[in-house]
C-alpha cells in the first residue's frame, strides 16, 4: 500500500534536495544536469498526473503556434534560432517538417487532391522524360502480363500513396543545392538541412492551405483544379512565395545581401523546381519497380 507520509519527508520546496537520477545535491528546482524536477507533493496525487496532461498539450500547442507563427512571419529566423539558440521554444526542424507532412496528407485527403503524383498517362505524355520512359513502361507492363488499360488505375494509385508519404526524399537534394548556392556563407551542412526543412516546412504549410482554394471554389460552383486558369494561378503563387520565402530566409541564415541575394534566391527557386521534377522522376520509378 502507498503511504504518502514517506515521500512527503524532504519535498519541502525551500530546502535542497538529491536528484534521484543523478544521485547528486541540488539547490535549483531542476537537477541542472538531467533536468529531473524536484518532486513536489502534489505530484504525488492523482491531480497531478491530469495536470501533467493538460501541460503536455498546452506546452506542444504553445511551442508549434510559435513555430508556425515564427516561419511565415519571420523567414529563415526559425533556421538561426535552431543554430545558435533559443530552440527550447520551437519545435526541432525534423519534427516540424513531419507534423506538416502529417498535415499535408491529412488536408490531400480531406480535399481528394493530388499535388505531387503524377498518373501514368502524364508520366507518358507531358513530362520532359515521356519520349524516353515510353518503351521501358511499355517493357515493364509486357513483363507483368499486364495492359495498359488494367495497370494504368494499379500505377496511379500507389504513385498517389508514394507521393503523399515520400516528400522527405526532396529535403537532401535541396539542402545540397543550397550548400552550393550559399558555399561562400561557410555555413555547416546541418545550417542547409535545416535551412531545407525548415523550407520544405513552409512548402507543405502553403500547399495545405492552396489546396483549400478549389475545395472552396468547387463548394460555392466552380471547377475546382479542373479549371485551368485556377490551377495555374495557384501554381504561380506558390513559385512566387516559395521564391519571397528563399530571398527573405537568405538573409538571416546566409547573410546574402544587394544583387547577389536576389539571384541566389532565383537559383534556388529553380533549384526547388528541379527537386519537385526531379521528385516526379523518382516516384515514377520507385512505383515502377516497388509495387
Ligand atoms: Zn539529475
Amino acid at each position: 500500500m502507498f503511504t504518502p507520509g514517506c515521500i512527503t519527508l524532504g519535498v519541502s520546496d525551500e530546502t535542497a534536495w538529491t536528484c534521484p537520477t543523478c544521485v547528486r545535491d541540488v539547490a535549483t528546482e531542476y537537477c541542472p544536469t538531467c533536468g529531473e524536477r524536484r518532486l513536489r507533493a502534489r505530484d504525488l496525487r492523482f491531480r497531478g498526473l491530469l495536470a501533467q496532461l493538460s501541460q503536455s498539450v498546452t506546452n506542444l500547442d504553445a511551442r508549434l503556434i510559435r513555430t508556425v507563427r515564427c516561419l511565415f512571419r519571420h523567414p529563415g529566423q526559425l533556421t538561426v534560432r535552431y543554430l545558435q539558440g533559443p530552440r527550447k521554444p520551437y519545435i526541432g526542424p525534423i519534427a516540424f517538417f513531419l507534423l506538416t507532412n502529417v498535415l499535408f496528407v491529412g488536408m490531400e485527403t480531406l480535399t481528394g487532391s493530388n499535388v505531387f503524383a503524377t498518373p501514368l498517362a502524364q508520366h507518358l505524355r507531358n513530362q520532359p522524360w515521356s519520349e524516353w520512359v515510353q518503351p521501358i513502361i511499355a517493357d515493364h507492363i509486357a513483363a507483368r502480363g499486364s495492359t495498359m488499360a488494367a495497370y494504368a488505375p494499379v500505377f496511379d494509385k500507389a504513385v498517389a500513396d508514394h507521393a503523399k508519404s515520400l516528400v522527405a526524399l526532396m529535403v537532401p537534394p535541396f539542402a545540397v543545392m543550397a550548400a552550393i548556392v550559399y558555399r561562400r556563407s561557410r555555413r555547416p551542412f546541418v545550417a542547409h538541412a535545416a535551412f531545407s526543412l525548415h523550407f520544405h516546412a513552409f512548402m507543405l504549410l502553403l500547399l495545405s492551405v492552396a489546396l483549400l482554394v478549389p475545395a472552396l471554389d468547387v463548394w460555392f460552383g466552380g471547377r475546382g483544379l479542373s479549371s485551368q486558369l485556377l490551377d495555374n494561378a495557384l501554381a504561380i503563387a506558390h513559385l512566387v512565395l516559395c521564391a519571397l520565402y528563399l530571398y527573405i530566409a537568405s538573409g538571416p541564415v546566409y547573410g546574402a545581401r544587394g544583387a547577389a541575394r536576389v539571384v541566389q534566391a532565383l537559383i534556388l527557386t529553380l533549384g526547388a523546381m528541379l527537386t519537385f521534377l526531379g521528385y516526379r522522376f523518382a516516384l515514377l520509378w520507385i512505383t515502377l519497380y516497388f509495387d
